[in-house]
């Protein structure tokens, strides 16, 4: 089985609900995402699946983020967003537009330097 990560960044804005502290306050992030598929079927060209459009699929699902209050977005309407929330929520997106022979492997959402969440479904 082959495993292919990208990474990719996005900016944007959040609240916490239910939340005492400053992050219940708004306030923005830089998030990194790494977006992992796999598969075991190479092509002929010896790839499970070129880069360039697994980073352009990846990008789709990012740029309805980028530079946007996540609480405004109707999926987080009644869902709190933290970094778990949004690494499943970017699993889902990512998963519902894959080529045929790639699976989900896991989104690993970086909020800051030093604090991630994985996301991956169980097998
Ligand atoms: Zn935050």
């Amino acid at each position: 089985m082959y495993e292919l990560t990208v990474e990719r960044r996005f900016s944007a804005a959040h609240h916490l609900r239910n939340y005492e502290g400053p992050c219940a306050r708004l306030h923005g992030h830089n998030y990194r995402v790494e977006i992992t598929v796999s598969g075991e079927v190479l092509d002929n060209r010896g790839m499970l699946v070129d880069f360039g459009p697994l980073k352009a699929l990846c990008d789709e699902v990012l740029e309805d983020l980028d530079h946007r209050c996540l609480n405004e977005l109707p999926v987080f309407a009644t869902t709190n967003v933290t970094a778990e929330n949004l690494a499943a929520h970017i699993f889902h997106q990512v998963a519902s537009r894959l080529p045929e022979g790639l699976r989900m492997g896991s989104v690993r959402l970086w909020e800051t330097d030093g604090s991630s969440v994985t996301y991956r479904e169980r097998t």
